[in-house]
């Protein structure tokens, strides 16, 4: 336990009772996550690997997560996410982990849920997670909008940091959920087009 664990106690993420321990979810809703796990290939034809269906229980932990000021989540998601990491359909381990930079950086919301998810993970990996991209300007949230509107919303918005180590290397690129893709494809392409050998992303929900 440690004394973020005192403040913000551990709960398993998908009843929100507390666990009492940080693990990836209660005895009881661990029966109805066991090992899932689910591959597509983004609309630039890259792999994302995700968990859990973006629907019921999944949904609304996700929704807790984010906006329910139940941030403990990241820590049962971190052990999910590490367990998925085995199923990615690439060679090599990965050089990488980053995040696709947070999407409502408003004053006074420094919470960047998939930059957690990243850091957590590359952590309980032993994995090395890095800040590669940009986000060029805010755009409001794209989960309004059509896939023909969020695919012309993400055109230009993400670009490879300056000075980022990325050429050569085999990356893994997080976000909390996946729907069309274009988010993860357009952040993807900043970092093939930066000379990155490999790119595969990872979320949560699909
Ligand atoms: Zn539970």
């Amino acid at each position: 336990m440690t004394l973020y664990d005192l403040f913000f106690p551990p709960r398993c993420p998908y009843c929100d009772t507390l666990t009492g321990c940080v693990c990836e979810a209660c005895s009881s809703c661990m029966k109805m996550i066991n090992d899932a796990h689910h591959i597509q290939l983004l609309p630039n034809g890259t792999p994302c690997i995700s968990a859990f269906p973006y629907l019921d229980f999944f949904k609304e932990s996700m929704l807790r997560y984010k906006y329910g000021n139940c941030r403990q989540y990241y820590k049962a998601f971190a052990i999910t996410l590490s367990k998925l990491v085995s199923y990615a359909p690439v060679d090599t381990p990965f050089d990488v982990y980053t995040s696709v930079p947070v999407k409502h950086a408003l004053p006074g919301n420094r919470f960047d849920q998939a930059k957690l998810l990243a850091q957590s993970t590359a952590k309980r990996s032993g994995s090395v997670y890095e800040s590669l991209l940009l986000k060029t300007k805010f755009t409001g949230f794209q989960h309004d909008l059509s896939a023909k509107e969020r695919a012309e919303n993400v055109v230009g918005l993400y670009r490879s940091r300056d000075g980022a180590n990325i050429e050569g290397r085999s990356i893994l690129i997080f976000d909390d959920v996946v729907t069309t893709g274009s988010t993860l494809s357009a952040c993807s392409d900043a970092l093939l087009s930066s000379g990155a050998k490999s790119v595969c992303s990872i979320t949560l929900l699909y």
